[in-house]
């Protein structure tokens, strides 16, 4: 068996594949390795020297951009995004953020520091933003409570950590790395996690600290279509408005997610979320499940997902796009378009399609993502080039 160099396919702007759309955008990635299998025989040795001469001129004809010096890959959740429900001030906002979101990670990554601290701090900062579903704004439980999933993962090592189930750790994505670099474990939930959090000298905070208005209000709509309770609103929580507030961008969605590239060429990948509203019986997504909703190796690629996580977790989603680009060797485009219409033909126990979105980095920090929602916000920037910010489906 002989390894070849070929140039890959260059993508086009959306297609619809399986039963789910899928939007894909090729960002800077013109080469991939893809394996051939190839009869070595002598005699067809004249031949195969033609082939390679072809493939390499082929190669050649494509120039690789070259990989970047860092590069950074951020998303604040994905699904029913619309322009049409998206007042210019909450769109102006949203891109706001996630552009604050590019310039903390970006300057940590330009003066040399690692990718795992650029995930850490842009998730942080995220977590403090009621924007999101990460931290403070995160969704509520059935219960009326807020419960936080996060998890991380170093490319270099494939080390990683994830919590689950955290009510009071204010960063739950510094919980995380707590967890794999100073546990001889991978994950942790609830009250033991805490309990981890808290010696590791986390800040702790009033779970009222994580309430939104905005937030509270999607869960008493949720459960009243479910037809289930609504609960007390939570000690500490200010007083509910007169009115029924509107938010113009009713989705579920909103996780937090970050794959980073240093210079040393270190891969680290991070997720965050409150999970989904009205969650029930400590369920638990794919945000805090490595090689779900995160997973990074170095050379290989670092991706970070966002959606109905039952779906991500059956679908292995992180772990499946990395293994695509390393055994069949696709480029991250192709596996996170691959891995995305998968994900939106499984349908689960009622009929429903899977729905997300992910970012990826491929092994050199070439960005690439896919969805097939109608929206997700999403940015990146390369070392030296322009940063982009989107969040509608047909955004180029
Ligand atoms: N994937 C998250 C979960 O299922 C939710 C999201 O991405 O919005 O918990």
């Amino acid at each position: 068996m002989i390894i070849f160099i070929l140039p890959a396919s260059r993508g086009g702007a959306e297609r619809s594949e399986a039963e789910g759309r899928v939007t894909k955008k090729e960002n800077n990635s013109p080469l991939s390795l893809h394996a051939l299998r190839v009869d070595s025989s002598p005699a067809r040795g004249g031949a195969w020297m033609a082939v390679l001469f072809a493939l390499v001129l082929g190669a050649c004809a494509t120039a690789p951009e070259p990989a970047p010096r860092w590069s950074i890959i951020v998303h604040g959740g994905a699904g029913v995004i619309e322009r049409a429900n998206l007042t210019p001030e909450v769109e102006a906002q949203y891109r706001a953020s996630m552009q604050r979101a590019l310039d903390t990670g970006g300057a940590i990554l330009d003066r040399g520091g690692s990718s795992l601290d650029a995930v850490e701090a842009v998730i942080r900062e995220m977590e403090d933003d009621p924007l999101f579903n990460a931290g403070r704004g995160a969704v509520f439980t059935a219960e009326g409570r807020n419960e936080l999933d996060a998890s991380i993962m170093d490319g270099r090592t494939r080390a990683a950590g994830s919590v689950a189930g955290l009510t009071r750790t204010r960063h739950p994505i510094s919980a995380a790395r707590a967890v794999m670099q100073n546990s001889r474990h991978v994950m942790l939930i609830g009250e033991g996690a805490e309990t981890f959090a808290r010696t590791q000298g986390l800040e702790e905070v009033d779970p009222s600290y994580f309430f939104t208005e905005r937030r509270w209000q999607q869960l008493e709509e949720n459960l009243r279509a479910n037809t289930l309770p609504i609960p007390q609103r939570p000690a500490g929580a200010p007083p509910a408005p007169r009115a029924h507030l509107t938010w113009p961008d009713d989705h579920q969605f909103g996780t937090v997610g970050v794959v980073a590239f240093d210079t040393n060429g270190d891969i680290a990948a991070g997720t965050s979320t409150g999970g989904t509203t009205g969650k029930r019986w400590s369920r638990v997504g794919d945000a805090p499940i490595i090689g779900a909703g995160t997973y990074a190796q170095n050379t290989i690629c670092g991706v970070s997902a966002t959606g109905t996580g039952e779906f991500f977790i059956r679908v292995s989603v992180a772990r499946m796009i990395c293994a695509r680009i390393e055994f069949n060797g696709e480029s991250a485009q192709e596996a996170a378009d691959s891995v995305i219409a998968e994900v939106g033909a499984t349908l689960n126990n009622q009929g429903a399609a899977g729905d997300g979105g992910v970012i990826v980095l491929d092994g050199e920090g070439r960005p690439a993502w896919a969805m097939n929602t109608p929206g997700m916000y999403r940015a990146w920037q390369t070392a030296g080039g322009e940063p982009t910010v989107q969040i509608f489906a047909d955004e180029e």
